[in-house]
């Protein structure tokens, strides 16, 4: 398992990181900028649909150039993309998504809010995307956004004015925006919104354009910029040693799962933005101009505004702990502004600052990654002053609970305090797996019940430390999460997220279990413990029809992080049928129907997700032929395991090993989701499976994408192929079988248009859109407005054997159980196989 590492870049603004898991201090460099940022008074809102929309040049230079409180608002957390580094898939990739986002704000600095809308995939028209996401739903979390936030300027990526030119989340983002701006002033809009925030007129509205959305460079040189406002965001930060754009790129690099790992650019770069509406800016080198972004813009701020510019013009570099009773007097100030709003912001960075001055090192870690409600855990707490300010503790305590303690003591310069305090878990505490899973959704939304975690890009941690600190006879508490740390030999010191799950969660190995025959299959439940000593039972829950040897049965575990597997035998019914099953552990009364899902990587914190328990049982009758199949794995899919499920033996192809013969053993060779792009050495070894092609050999290549290509790499298909971004992305679309009387759509399973039923998300993407005679189209279809698609499934004999490329979406219907995919690709891997006798799926 991997763990979260602190990532270099993450240094540069430590001291504003909420959710930081490493409690660094900043440098000087750092603290000034950090006093800077506390001196500007003014917001800013980036608005746009996925992670990696967001233009991290423009982020970073409003937050670190400009100094403004700058926040992006993703309306989705991703979850319909495909994943480059991992497995995860749909909400888990959403998970990971998510991460990345914060990842990437923790390096430019910005904040990060979400809305319940869910990344359902690719549609073409906002009129789609606003159909299946709730429109009013999706309205007013963007309201209550703003109305939370409060920017003063909002910047739209995309534009509102031109549906159908992009992704239909794109322009529904703007579109969303551009009427939630004219809302968020009016009570009689989302008025139940107010009972916890107030109306709020922000004062103007932005399109980040650029020279793309005119055509061209020299279109856009000519095009009327009376309206636009241009920034050069390449600009240089002496006092950090970095550019705006290097710290830009670091932070779209973190988009690490959808490939966005790049080289930093440095220079001068200039962006530009479209005024909307609101109020055009008189000065147009300034979004903010016309605003207060001053301490006087707050009642009882101008007194602020005179200790903390002062203490900006005399900063001192070699000794900032100097300006402790100056910052001290401000946080007094800070605490009896009359404004909620700013006081709390303010307050969050002000106390950030003092404990980088002081040197502060505050930490409460548990001694356990996990626990679980009605439990105890020991917390280990640090705490170390390293400056020679008079500073004494006077107590710690535990947000939410009782316990903690009141030790008096006084904080002498870098002399280390360990306490140590015994945290009992009360038994209604929630679970802190992320909360947009908690409840099922539908296919455009999240639900969220509890309305004031909506925006939220994580749950809430649990429990928070409370360090009450003296100075001098002024107390502030400095608030930090309960974290999890230990050290690993071949990494360091590692943190991860101290997290409340419950006692046990179980799991299907498989998330569909295909019954290809009517025999009965053995079904694995692994019980795994999150406490010592648990013992219980597993009930099997299954539909009508199917049948199970023992419905429940017992578990004892010793070992918390132990497993236990239990073996169910389920018989299918005679007939096809798709239902589900799934486990309940039952503990003392306690009911769990939930798995738990680990998400582990070097750039993100570890994440620990809750789903239902569920697997999905198909049964089916399938025909193949072939036995042996060579898997090359590409960007990452689980076909293997489906084709597993339906009896083959898939042997994984290391590309390496591929050489004159390597892969004649193989009935048929499938290449993973963008292989060739994603996997260099297949360039070097394309020969050698065009020439087990050649020779009898069944290859089929699922798709690659026609944008990001080794140019040099142009040899994919033993004939002309062009790849084009055609995809089909209803997934309920007719399909017209073009080719009827082919072998793939009749042998050894008859493929009919009701194969095409209950397909999941898309039919297929990146369908080649020219190719040469040799190839016959099998299939034809088409999204709503558009022109039919030919592409999607086309196969061509080379020698004695069979090349089949196809842009289908295997990678999503087959773990999805569906039917209509699991013959076409049972066909596709019996082509050529004609005169071979036929066997069932699955060996007796
Ligand atoms: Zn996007």
């Amino acid at each position: 398992m991997r763990q979260y590492l602190v990532v270099f870049v993450s240094f540069l603004f430590s001291i504003q990181i909420v959710f930081a898991q490493a409690p660094k201090k900043g440098t000087s460099a750092e603290i000034y900028h950090s006093v800077q940022k506390l001196n500007f008074l003014g917001k800013a809102l980036y608005v746009a649909a996925h992670p990696d929309d967001e233009n991290t040049r423009l982020i970073s230079y409003l937050s670190n150039n400009v100094k403004a409180k700058t926040a992006y608002l993703s309306l989705t957390r991703g979850d319909g993309g495909q994943n480059l580094i991992g497995p995860e898939l749909r909400e888990l990739l959403g998970v990971l998504r998510t991460q990345e986002l914060l990842a990437a704000r923790r390096v430019d600095g910005g904040q990060q809010f979400f809305s319940r809308a869910n990344d359902f995939g690719y549609s073409k028209h906002p009129d789609e995307t606003l159909k299946i996401w709730n429109k009013e739903e999706v309205l007013g979390d963007v309201v209550q956004i703003i109305r939370t936030f409060k920017p003063d300027v909002i910047i739209n990526r995309f534009d509102h004015r031109s549906p159908g030119s992009t992704h239909g989340h794109h322009t529904s983002s703007a579109m969303l925006s551009f009427e939630a701006f004219d809302l968020v002033n009016d009570p009689n809009a989302y008025p139940s919104q107010l009972a916890a925030t107030e109306i709020w007129q922000p004062k103007r509205l932005f399109f980040n354009t650029s020279w793309w959305f005119y055509g061209s460079r020299e279109k856009f040189e000519k095009a009327d910029k009376s309206k636009l406002m241009n920034m050069d965001v390449g600009v240089f930060y002496p006092t950090l040693g970095v550019s705006n754009n290097e710290i830009a790129s670091w932070a779209s690099s973190q988009h690490l799962c959808q490939g966005f790992g790049r080289i930093t650019s440095r220079g001068s770069e200039n962006e530009y933005i479209e005024f909307l509406k609101g109020d055009f800016p008189k000065d147009k080198s300034n979004i903010f101009d016309g605003i207060n972004t001053t301490w006087s813009r707050v009642v009882g701020g101008e007194a602020i505004g005179t200790i903390l510019t002062k203490v900006e013009a005399d900063f001192d570099f070699t000794n900032p702990v100097k300006h402790l009773p100056q910052l001290l007097e401000a946080h007094k100030f800070i605490s009896s502004l009359s404004d909620v709003h700013w006081k709390t912001i303010k307050l969050v960075e002000i106390e950030a600052i003092i404990q980088s001055v002081a040197g502060l090192y505050l930490e409460a870690s548990a001694d356990a990654a996990i626990a679980n409600p009605g439990n105890a855990v020991k917390l280990n707490l640090d705490v170390l002053n390293r400056s020679d300010a008079r500073i004494t503790l006077k107590s710690i305590g535990i947000s939410d609970v009782d316990e903690g303690l009141e030790p008096l003591t006084i904080l002498e310069n870098n002399k280390k305090n360990n306490f140590e305090l015994n945290l009992d878990i009360p038994k209604e505490t929630n679970f802190t797996s992320p909360y947009w899973l908690n409840e099922k959704g539908s296919l455009g939304m999240y639900k969220v019940t509890d309305k004031s975690l909506i925006g939220k890009p994580e749950t809430p941690r649990a429990f928070q430390a409370n360090f009450v600190l003296d100075f001098d006879g002024y107390e502030i508490t400095f608030q930090k999460p309960v974290v999890y740390k230990y050290a690993r030999n071949d990494k360091g010191e590692l943190y991860q997220p101290f997290e409340v799950l419950p006692e046990a969660t179980a799991r299907f190995d498989d998330k569909v279990v295909i019954f290809a025959d009517g025999k009965p299959k053995q079904i694995a439940i692994t019980v795994k413990a999150h406490k010592d000593n648990i013992k219980g039972d597993v009930q099997f829950c299954y539909s009508k029809g199917w049948t199970v040897d023992q419905e429940i049965k017992p578990f004892e575990i010793a070992k918390k992080g132990d497993e236990q597997i239990l073996q169910f035998t389920l018989t299918p019914p005679t007939n096809e049928d798709e239902s589900y099953i799934a486990p309940i552990i039952k503990i003392d009364g306690n009911q769990i129907t939930k798995e738990l899902v680990t998400i582990a990587y070097d750039h993100i914190p570890t994440q620990s997700v809750l789903l239902p328990a569920e697997a999905k049982v198909v049964r089916l009758n399938i025909q193949r032929l072939g036995e042996n199949i060579g898997y090359i794995m590409g960007a990452g899919d689980d076909v293997p395991t489906s084709l597993r499920q339906i009896g083959y033996n898939v042997v994984t192809v290391d590309p390496n090993s591929i050489q004159a013969g390597s892969l004649d053993k193989f009935d048929a060779v499938v290449v993973g989701i963008r292989g060739y792009n994603v996997v260099k050495e297949l360039q070097f070894k394309q020969r050698f499976i065009l020439d087990y092609v050649k020779d009898g050999g069944n290859l089929i290549v699922q798709y690659n994408t026609a944008g990001r290509w080794d140019k040099q790499f142009n040899n994919i298909a033993p004939y002309e192929l062009k790849l084009s971004r055609d995809r089909v992305t209803d997934e309920n679309s007719s399909v017209k079988i073009v080719a009827k009387d082919h072998a793939l759509v009749n042998f050894p399973n008859p493929i009919n248009e009701k194969d095409f039923e209950g397909w999941v998300q898309e039919r297929g993407l990146y369908f080649p859109n020219e190719w040469s005679d040799e190839f016959s189209p099998i299939l034809s279809m088409k999204d709503n407005g558009e022109s039919a698609k030919k592409g999607s499934l086309l196969v061509a004999p080379y020698g004695k054997g069979n090349y089949i490329y196809t842009g289908l979406s295997f990678f999503r219907e087959l773990p999805a159980g569906v039917s209509g995919a699991y013959k076409l690709f049972a066909n596709m891997l019996s082509i050529g196989k004609e005169n071979v006798e036929k066997k069932p799926a699955v060996k007796g």
